[in-house]
């Protein structure tokens, strides 16, 4: 068994929509970013790429590559498990936090679980998220930025 650790941390604009796991959230802002800024599915990434020990997600998708340009993070997710299964590896278990003031998440977590575990190609239930804010705290306490944790664990095949 491997374990990995991933963080991420985006800035929010208005103008943009937010997609976290892969799933449209409607709020006043969204992430900025090279991709669609799913900082949830950035940090779920390098936490598989790092068990795999397989580096970081600007080194498979760097953001000075046009190829990248608004590309959706869950097509860089199905990517990564991809290599990490030509490592011999597959994903058991997956733990997130999303840090953030606003919107509230939890209305929203069965289809971000459903959607991240369907591109992993496991099951809902290896999949947990939670939702911490910062008490208004900090940039992602003033609405201007989001963050997300991530560890995953993979076995051998
Ligand atoms: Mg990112």
């Amino acid at each position: 068994m491997r374990v990995g650790l991933g963080f991420d941390y985006h800035r929010l604009e208005t103008g943009r929509k937010l997609i976290l796991g892969g799933v449209p959230i409607p709020f006043e802002k969204g992430l900025a970013g090279h991709s669609d800024g799913d900082v949830l599915t950035h940090a779920i990434c390098d936490a598989l790429l790092g068990a795999a020990g397989l580096g970081d997600l600007g080194q498979h998708f760097p953001d000075t590559d046009p190829q990248w340009k608004d590309a959706r993070s869950l097509d860089l997710l199905a990517r990564v498990v991809q290599r990490v299964g030509e490592k011999g590896l597959r994903v058991a278990q997956v733990d997130t936090v999303v840090i953030a003031q606003e919107p509230r998440l939890a209305p929203h977590f069965a289809a971000m679980k459903e959607t991240l575990a369907r591109t992993m190609g496991i099951e809902a239930m290896q999949v947990n998220l939670k939702a911490k804010t910062t008490e208004g705290l900090e940039a992602i306490g003033r609405g201007e930025a989001m963050a997300a944790q991530a560890i995953a664990l993979l076995e051998t095949r």
